[in-house]
């Protein structure tokens, strides 16, 4: 197995490395002995259907094609089981998919499109939830608390919990600024809340041994350690190259997340945008600092800002955090990031000031450029499928997404496929294909225009 290369970047590495040992997360250290897997590919094979990256994604797709469709797939994957996104992230499992809240599907998409992905996007909680259900992945339920970190929020979270119950029927609710801290936390900032009791956390990596052990139990056969570095394609058939050998394939099926080097495929260059994300954990807090912040729930807690703090009390008792972090891979480990979280976190909960750090890390979030992810078949022939652009939204939806494109790949044809999220590829930024790679360029001037609003505008 090779050191973890904490300065990886997807939009300059040529591909995400080879059997690379897991990030530095609390997950890796607590998820306990991976299950068996297949190993790295060692000689050349053929397969019907291949699916790259081991993530939730696809892991879910594998997991789905052979139980629903008695498709045995290949999964192909450049490191270690979910080394991606999936092993990093804040477990936070929502009721959402991409970074768009409900107001504005129906600003963008119309009402009656707006009512029918919400009734997909509730299937796909559902799917979620009963694949968690049966895993031992540490899940805390109750819901999800959207906190207003200035006052000047509460209008924009007072109109969503409005539309989430007059229009979806959900029991949203307000809390104000002391319900909050009588009844959750003593979040200092926190004006006052939406609450939602949809949202589960779970463990993010043993859920995802999780999937592992139920989609080989179903046939699937999953490969660490066995990056495609070549994709040719001749008279239909696929070959794709990994260090042990060429696997031939049908269909294939991209999972790769944020992860997705620029080369892999032309059916997603330049259709999607890495960004970083900082997570760190806390060691676990003593009684005294339990009652000082008055921590009585374990649900999952973002806030309003653009640049959002997601946060949640770990079932030990450790404080998970996490925001935006650095935006080139060169310069993820600078003291400076990992400050945005310290500090964060010290002006929430200021008798945490100064706790102890034990764990600290970062992964990259694919974000679509229209805020809306993609499941679709990339080409007309229906053999090449991805599922990509869940915008740090990816936990929970990633099973739905999963789910789907094993019925796409199955040649299942359905309504629910006239969805945005189904119904056109990943699209080129507003500015032409061409700005995709000067994206970067911006995003710094960008990052410092949320902050002025975020916290002072
Ligand atoms: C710090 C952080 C915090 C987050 N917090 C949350 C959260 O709280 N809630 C939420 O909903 N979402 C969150 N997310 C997003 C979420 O983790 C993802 O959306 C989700 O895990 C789905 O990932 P995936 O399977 O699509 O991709 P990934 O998990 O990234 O998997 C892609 C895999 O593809 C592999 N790969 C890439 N190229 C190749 C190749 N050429 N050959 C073989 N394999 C390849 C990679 O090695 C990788 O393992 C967070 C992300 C980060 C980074």
């Amino acid at each position: 197995m090779s050191d973890y290369v904490p300065t990886y970047d997807p939009l300059v590495a040529t591909g995400p490395g080879h059997d690379q040992n897991y990030a530095p997360t609390y997950w890796a250290a607590t998820a306990g002995a991976a299950p068996g897997d297949d190993g790295a590919i060692k000689h050349d094979m053929d397969a019907d259907v291949v699916v790259i990256g081991s993530g939730f994604t696809g892991l879910a797709t594998a997991l789905f094609l052979a139980r629903e469709h008695g498709i045995k797939a290949v999964v192909l994957e450049a490191n270690r089981i979910a080394w991606g996104c999936t092993s990093r992230n804040g477990g936070q499992g929502q009721n959402a998919s991409g970074r768009l809240y409900r107001s504005q599907w129906i600003a963008r998409f119309g009402m009656d499109v707006a009512l029918r992905l919400d009734r997909e996007i509730r299937d796909g909680f559902d799917t979620f939830k009963d694949l968690v259900a049966g895993i031992d992945c540490d899940a805390q339920g109750g819901g999800h608390l959207f906190v207003a970190h200035r006052k000047k929020k509460l209008a924009f979270l007072e109109n969503e919990a409005r539309i989430m119950r007059d229009i979806f029927g959900y029991d949203a609710r307000m809390l104000s600024r002391e319900e909050v801290r009588r009844d959750y936390c003593a979040d200092e900032e926190a004006e006052g809340a939406l609450h939602e009791s949809e949202g589960i956390s779970v463990h993010p990596l043993k859920l995802a041994y999780g999937y592992l052990r139920l989609a080989r139990a179903s046939g699937a056969r999953v490969h660490p350690g066995s990056p495609v570095t070549d994709w040719q394609t001749r008279a239909g058939i696929h070959y794709l190259r990994t260090p042990g050998g060429i696997v031939k394939a049908r269909i294939v099926a991209v999972a790769t997340g944020a992860y997705t080097a620029p080369g892999l495929t032309p059916y997603l260059t330049n259709r999607y945008f890495p960004v970083l994300s900082n997570c760190l954990v806390t060691r676990p807090l003593t009684r005294a600092e339990l009652g000082a912040t008055h921590f009585l729930t374990h649900e999952a807690i973002t806030d309003t800002r653009t640049l959002r703090f997601y946060y949640r009390l770990l079932p030990d008792n450790r404080l998970q955090i996490g925001s935006r972090s650095a935006i080139r891979g060169a310069d993820a480990p600078r003291a400076a990031h990992l400050r945005v979280l310290t500090d964060g976190l010290a002006r929430k909960f200021p008798p945490l000031a100064g706790i102890d750090v034990d764990y600290s890390w970062w992964g990259w979030v694919d974000v679509s450029h229209d805020m809306v992810p993609r499941i679709v078949a990339a080409n007309d022939i229906q053999s090449v499928f991805y599922a990509l652009g869940y915008g740090g939204n990816g936990v929970s939806f990633s099973a739905q997404a999963g789910r789907r494109m094993a019925e796409r790949i199955a040649g299942k044809a359905s309504p629910t496929f006239s969805l945005p999220i189904y119904a056109s590829p990943l699209p080129y930024p507003s500015q032409g294909r061409w700005a995709a790679p000067f994206r970067r360029l911006g995003q710094a001037a960008l990052y410092g225009w949320y902050h002025l609003q975020d916290e002072y505008v």
